[in-house]
């Protein structure tokens, strides 16, 4: 499905999915090496590569200097830019074509989960963390992941330490009309049961994606045809 976002919208509008997407985690699958687009909708489209697709969950991977759309102020600004209340979830905003920064990410989404989980290795090959991404629980279409991020975030270290991160944030959200209280409530105990999976050391933690490598010489993804970025 190929949109046109570049408009400016309030985020407090939401816009519904695709009517057409499905629930992950049902065939077909996707096979390894293809590209798909994982959205966070309606603005941010990262494209990555499929690595594993299968019942169990995706695992997809978006190299160094990725071209991709994220969300941003009208004036083509980080919305962090925006201080902190809930204005940052207000403003209008708009789509800006970037890059991917840093030694790319490795995406680990469970079937049915409501988060994905990010790899991050240092500039020297070195595994840094597993961040955990509260997200909605994954939909798609032939091409593409859909999603929504829950703001509220973890990041898991090799020593099973767990840390979180953008409560504060959250909190915003809610003031600002994007989540109910309820909603916010709902995303911290998605998080509490992420945390027990780290304590047991249950899956994706143990499943040994620390020690994967991209091959160097997987070409670079490319954004969706006729999708166009105000910035
Ligand atoms: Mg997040």
């Amino acid at each position: 499905m190929v949109t046109a976002m570049s408009t400016p919208t309030s985020r407090a509008e939401a816009p519904a999915l695709p009517a057409d997407v499905r629930p992950s985690g049902e065939e077909p699958y996707w096979k390894p090496g293809r590209q798909v687009w994982w959205r966070y909708w309606p603005r941010a489209v990262r494209p990555m590569r499929v690595i594993r697709d299968d019942a169990d969950g995706l695992v997809a991977w978006m190299g160094p200097r990725t071209p991709l759309h994220k969300s941003v102020t009208t004036e083509g600004k980080d919305l962090r830019s925006i201080p902190l209340g809930p204005a940052r979830f207000t403003a209008p905003r708009a789509t800006k074509r970037d890059v991917w920064h840093g030694p790319g990410i490795l995406k680990v989404a469970p079937t049915g989960m409501p988060w994905s989980i990010w790899l991050f290795w240092g500039n020297d090959g070195t595994f840094h963390s597993w961040y955990v991404n509260l997200e909605q629980t994954h939909h798609r279409d032939d091409n593409s992941v859909y999603t929504r991020d829950h703001v509220l975030d973890l990041v898991v270290y090799p020593n099973r330490r767990v840390e979180w991160k953008d409560r504060d944030e959250l909190a915003a959200a809610v003031e600002a009309g994007r989540f109910s209280a309820e909603q916010a409530a709902q995303y911290e105990d998605n998080a509490r049961a992420v945390e027990r999976t780290v304590a047991e050391w249950g899956s994706p933690f143990c499943d040994g994606w620390e020690r994967w490598r991209p091959d160097s010489r997987w070409p670079l993804g490319s954004l969706p045809p006729g999708v166009t970025a105000t910035f």
